[in-house]
């Protein structure tokens, strides 16, 4: 079966424009009563990686929320904003804006917190998962991610969105139980989404982060809205639109290999053409080559070799002392423990013996301070 993906032109973060171009989209994918009927509670999942200010690209607009909660109140009893960032606080941050979105609009913000539960019978490894409670309980999900490069999996769009809505210790657990081994993240990512499929997916490309996301990037001003039904046919369109290839994107290789069969998704693009709205030049992951051929790095590949021989080649974070605060948020995340802050030298120091290659660091770093790099026999073999 095709899976409609609406592409839209939208270039900046104006209200009106965003809201007409997201109805317009809604009504070539059935309507808005197909996603939300009329008394439904809705809950917003957004990506908050950590409360930044919206220019930085870091977070899903706080206009583009609004203006899918002025769409969706048409229909919804009641309408939440939701997040639970890697660290601060999301209902308490002013830098956002999403506070400001829901005192005006008439939402409820939440912050994830109770646990709540969602399974699947299709998983690939993992078959039940602990998730919030505000999200078991919405009679629907609306995924509004954010377009961005992602250092661990290649890039963050609908499927690595919904990692979200685990709660506190959860998310380092489960980096824990996958180590170094990529495809085994990405499993649990594609197995988190089935167990708790949002209806209807936004993705914010209007202003995208490339290079050293999640967290570390610089703005992209790509100029897109993309929505959709399915997030996994969302998600093979986006690279496209911004020149990488779908299938380095860890959690869409193993969606086409694992669920597909090899097949790649079936996918009726809608709305603008692929090439019409086209960005060149997006930069992805530092110390990451793409081509329409390259490899995944699975992290387990050279899992039969010397330690020292791995680490040699497989792409790994460095510490900017330069641009490091010591506020040590990257201590604080560290599943591991590996790292510490060294108060003489004033600057961090990663035990990367112990580092599993979880990246959180990096993702979480509010200063940039954080950059993945390849070593360069890596970058030789490609
Ligand atoms: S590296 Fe980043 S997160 Fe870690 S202490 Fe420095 S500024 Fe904070
Ligand atoms: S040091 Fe960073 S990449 Fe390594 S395990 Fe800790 S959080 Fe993950």
């Amino acid at each position: 079966m095709k899976n409609t993906v609406v592409i839209k032109k939208c270039k900046e973060y104006k209200v009106p424009d965003i809201q007409a171009r997201i109805e317009e989209g809604l009504e070539l994918l059935g309507g808005l009563d197909k996603f939300v009927k009329k008394g439904e509670s809705v809950l917003l999942k957004v990506n908050c990686l950590f409360p930044s200010e919206p220019e930085k690209a870091v977070i899903t607009h706080p206009e583009f929320v609004r203006a899918v909660v002025r769409i969706v109140k048409r229909n919804a009893s009641k309408v939440m904003i939701g997040d639970s960032p890697g660290f601060g606080n999301f209902t308490g941050s002013k830098k956002t804006g999403y506070r400001e979105v829901a005192m005006q609009e008439g939402a409820e913000l939440v912050e994830f917190k109770e646990e709540g539960e969602a399974g699947s019978n299709r998983a690939l490894v993992y078959r039940n998962f602990k998730i919030a409670g505000a999200v078991a309980a919405a009679d629907r999900i609306i995924n509004l991610p954010k377009l961005k490069t992602h250092g661990l999996m290649y890039m963050t769009m609908c499927v690595k969105n919904m990692f979200g809505i685990i709660v506190g210790a959860g998310k380092p657990a489960y980096h824990m139980r996958a180590g170094r081994d990529k495809m085994l993240f990405a499993r649990m990512l594609v197995d988190l989404f089935t167990a708790k499929t949002p209806d209807l997916n936004i993705v914010d490309g209007i202003v995208a982060m490339q290079g050293n996301g999640p967290g570390g990037g610089e703005p992209a001003y790509t100029g897109v809205i993309v929505m959709g039904e399915d997030g996994f046919a969302v998600d093979h369109v986006i690279p496209q639109i911004v020149g990488l290839n779908p299938d380095r994107v860890y959690t869409n290789a193993v969606y086409r290999r694992e669920v597909l069969g090899g097949a790649a998704p079936d996918v009726e693009i809608a709305g603008e053409n692929i090439a019409d709205v086209a960005y060149k030049g997006f930069k992805p992951v530092p110390g990451e080559k793409d081509t329409p051929d390259s490899k995944l790095n699975t992290g387990v590949t050279f899992g039969t070799l010397y330690r020292f021989g791995r680490d040699l080649i497989t792409p790994k974070q460095v510490y900017l002392k330069k641009l490091c605060t010591g506020c040590r948020s990257c201590v604080k995340v560290c599943p591991v423990s590996a790292l510490v802050y060294d108060e003489k030298k004033k600057r961090i120091i990663c035990d990367y013996n112990k580092c599993i290659r979880c990246f959180i660091c990096q993702e979480i770093c509010p200063e940039k301070a954080i950059v993945i790099k390849k070593p360069l026999l890596g970058k030789i073999l490609g």
